[in-house]
């Protein structure tokens, strides 16, 4: 591990510096490494969070004696440099405020610092149909969304060349104008967005010819969505970034998709479960035979034991739907009922006929038979 630097000497103050210098040195270093002022050098980060971090001792009271007792040692084990969104939160205390701060040495709006805040784009919602094989299994959809996209020329910026802008002389570039107020209380510092730039801090000398100053035009793109499998109705997936680009400037806002189902002709879906209802004769029934059934993977065949009573439930293991949290596979559930004909011709009905008394033929009522309820009761133990 690299040896720290004298947290002193990374803000360049004397060991018995006041607090207000410390600020003032801390202020000076972080403008100087700012990483939006250095793209090409990046040492400057890690001196922007070396200064950052030895601002946030040098500048705690507790922490700063603590330092100078016993130095790094003292700190708790080297800790880790702050991150930059630790960072840049800070600044609000230090750089908020004033006018001519740190804003407007850097163009660039960071979050929601200072007055100014990043704009995003509104959020485009699209309505997606998917059939019971697509949510099976999951599938790559290619969606045609119209959606405003930053205007190229200008950079999405509304100037002409992405360049005839100026900062905003009525807010100085803070996208703010602070009033003071008198209350009860006392004179009071009320903010507001700026009225001449609405926040933006900057505004457009000369407009761009493309998108007459809007800085986002529309555009139809077909964009590649990838649908898990498990899916179910009224779901909302979110694709960040693929919503509307904002007027000039900010980010795009996001793309969500709800999700519909198109019930299937045939299969019944139950959570991951897939049900159907089959129907045999009553000779199928009674001999037993091979019947193929619908899936959603294409039919398949299966078989009927002879004897097979109606409401008899088969499963096929893993021809379900694929959960969407990964949890294996549903199944198919097979209810087997038994037609009844409902018209005979004369000569079926001799045959019938001949059959009714057969002892075979008459029921045993209450002792095979369980009802469709419990029997799925049953099933899910
Ligand atoms: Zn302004
Ligand atoms: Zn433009």
């Amino acid at each position: 591990m690299a040896t720290k630097r004298d947290y002193y000497e990374v803000l360049g103050v004397a060991k018995n510096a006041a607090g207000d210098e410390i600020k003032k040195a801390y202020r000076k270093v972080a403008i100087k490494y700012h990483p939006d002022k250095n793209p090409d050098d990046p040492s400057s980060e890690d001196k922007f969070k070396e200064a950052a971090e030895a601002y946030e001792v040098l500048s705690d009271e507790q922490k700063r004696a603590r330092y100078d007792r016993h130095g790094h040692q003292g700190m708790g084990g080297g800790g880790g440099s702050p991150n930059m969104e630790d960072i840049f939160s800070q600044f609000g205390d230090i750089f908020g405020g004033g006018g001519g701060g740190f804003e407007s040495f850097f163009g660039g709006g960071r979050g929601q610092q200072g007055g100014r805040r990043v704009r995003k784009g509104s959020n485009l919602r699209i309505k997606l149909k998917l059939d019971l094989e697509e949510i099976a299994n999951g599938v790559e959809k290619k969606i045609k969304v119209k959606r405003y996209v930053a205007c190229p020329p200008c950079s999405g910026t509304g100037a002409k060349n992405g360049t005839d802008l100026k900062t905003c002389g009525t807010c100085n570039g803070q996208g703010q104008v602070k009033r003071v107020v008198n209350t009860m209380l006392g004179q009071m510092v009320s903010a507001s967005t700026c009225p001449t730039c609405e926040g933006e801090g900057k505004v457009v000398t000369s407009k761009c010819d493309v998108c007459h100053g809007e800085g986002r035009q529309l555009h139809e793109e077909v964009i590649p969505i990838n649908i898990p499998a498990g899916v179910a109705e009224g779901m909302q997936l979110s694709m960040n970034g693929k919503g509307n680009y904002p007027e000039r400037g900010g980010v795009p806002g996001d793309l969500l998709i709800q999700i519909e189902e198109e019930p299937h002709e045939l299969l019944r879906r139950d959570g991951n479960n897939i049900m159907f209802e089959q129907y045999i004769s009553f000779v199928d029934a009674a001999l037993g035979s091979s019947i193929e059934v619908p899936t959603i993977e294409g039919k398949v065949k299966i078989k009927v034991e002879p004897g097979t009573q109606p409401g008899k439930i088969l499963r096929l293991r893993g021809k379900g739907i694929k959960d969407i949290n990964g949890y294996g596979r549903g199944d198919q559930l097979i209810h087997l009922n038994v037609w009844t004909p409902k018209t005979v011709s004369g000569e079926e009905r001799e045959l019938l006929e001949k059959l009714r008394d057969s002892r075979n033929f008459v029921p045993s009522p209450g002792k095979n038979d369980k009802g469709f309820f419990e029997k799925v009761k049953e099933y899910f133990q």
